[in-house]
């Protein structure tokens, strides 16, 4: 079973006296920032010169520093800038403010686990992930809460990495909510394995298998959109908030047994094996050099490429179509 650590076993104490530098105002930046400026905590925003956050940051109260200022003048530095520009900022504008004692960390193993950052000896180096976008670390915060978070030490330099993890993930309010151990290496690979065969990749061909299934056999695509995309948003808040158990016990039992002998029929075998051999691609690192390359040296093209077909598919234009009728939709 996985090791769980609520408030009661986090010591906010060990960010006594320390600087923590946040790299980077988005998603998680801006609420990792806000929650332990908001904990007591003393922290620097790191920025480029010129960036639109700038004054949104210092506007919520916040000391902003250019990222090479930031890194220097902190004793905690949470990497959160996009994961493909993880390994440039790191190299060139952070790992030489870094000294001795320093505690790096991350909110996903990425950089740490393929090799792109290679952090120095002398550093502990951490991992805290929210299980959520940092718009709900922030409101849930607000609100007295947390997102449960991970914890993952890559390495223990100080033999207190696992304090300052815990301290942080209390800081952000994860230990309200709970706060899961695991290793930069399960992470990494679990993350990418969710979003590619299920969360993302999966659930979007799946739902686009079905509607092109039924528009090609001749009924009318908004027919086909509101049947095999509009209403996953229902049975996935069912599932979401009660397991498979309460989406079944909601829907009509046409639909449970249909769901039953059917659904096995859609991911099978086949299925099956895709999903052995994307792990397989994760685990040896080929989709990480795929993306590496791609993001790198690449230029983007088939990234760019592949937003521009799906974003000419008709389910897409049906979709925003349908969704101008739907007014309580932004
Ligand atoms: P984001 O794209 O929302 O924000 C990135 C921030 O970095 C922006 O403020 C951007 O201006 C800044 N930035 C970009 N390039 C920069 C540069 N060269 N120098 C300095 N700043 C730069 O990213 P995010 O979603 O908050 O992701 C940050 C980290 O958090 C990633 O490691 C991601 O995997 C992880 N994470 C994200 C989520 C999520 O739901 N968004 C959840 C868990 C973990
Ligand atoms: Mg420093």
């Amino acid at each position: 079973m996985v090791k769980k650590f609520y408030d009661k076993d986090c010591d906010f104490s060990q960010l006594d006296g320390k600087t923590i530098s946040i790299i980077g105002y988005g998603s998680q930046g801006h609420a990792h920032a806000l929650n332990l400026k908001d904990s007591g905590a003393s922290v620097i925003t790191g920025l480029r010169k010129g960036s639109a956050n700038w004054p949104k940051a210092e506007s919520a109260g916040l000391r902003v520093m250019e990222v090479e200022d930031a890194a220097e003048a902190g004793d905690i530095v949470m990497m959160l800038v996009p994961d493909e520009y993880g390994a440039r900022v790191y190299n060139s504008q952070v790992a030489g403010h870094m000294k001795e004692g320093d505690v790096l960390m991350f909110a996903h193993g990425f950089n740490i686990h393929y090799n792109q950052i290679e952090p120095a000896s002398c550093l502990d180096v951490v991992m805290v992930a929210p299980k959520g976008p940092g718009h709900t670390v922030r409101s849930q915060y607000l609100e007295g809460k947390g997102v449960p978070s991970l914890l993952a030490v890559h390495q223990d330099r100080s033999g207190k990495a696992r304090e300052y993890g815990l301290a942080y993930a209390a800081g952000i309010g994860a230990g309200r909510a709970g706060i899961l151990e695991t290793t930069f290496k399960e992470e990494t690979e679990t993350d990418l394995f969710g979003e590619q065969a299920v969360l993302c990749g999966g659930v979007t061909e799946l739902m686009k298998a079905g509607f092109e299934t039924l528009v090609e056999a001749g009924y009318e695509p908004e027919m086909a959109y509101f049947e095999c995309v509009h209403e996953m948003k229902l049975i996935i808040d069912l599932v979401n908030s009660g397991g498979f158990e309460m989406m079944r016990h909601s829907v009509s039992n046409t639909a449970e047994y249909g769901d039953y002998v059917s659904g096995r029929k859609v991911i099978g075998k086949c299925a099956r094996e895709a999903m052995k051999q994307i792990l397989s691609d994760i685990q040896d690192g080929t989709f990480a050099s795929e993306f590496i390359q791609e993001f790198g040296a690449g230029g983007q093209a088939r990234f760019s490429a592949s937003r521009r077909k799906e974003a000419s598919h008709q389910l897409a234009t049906v979709g925003s179509e349908l969704r101008k009728m739907m007014s309580w939709l932004k």
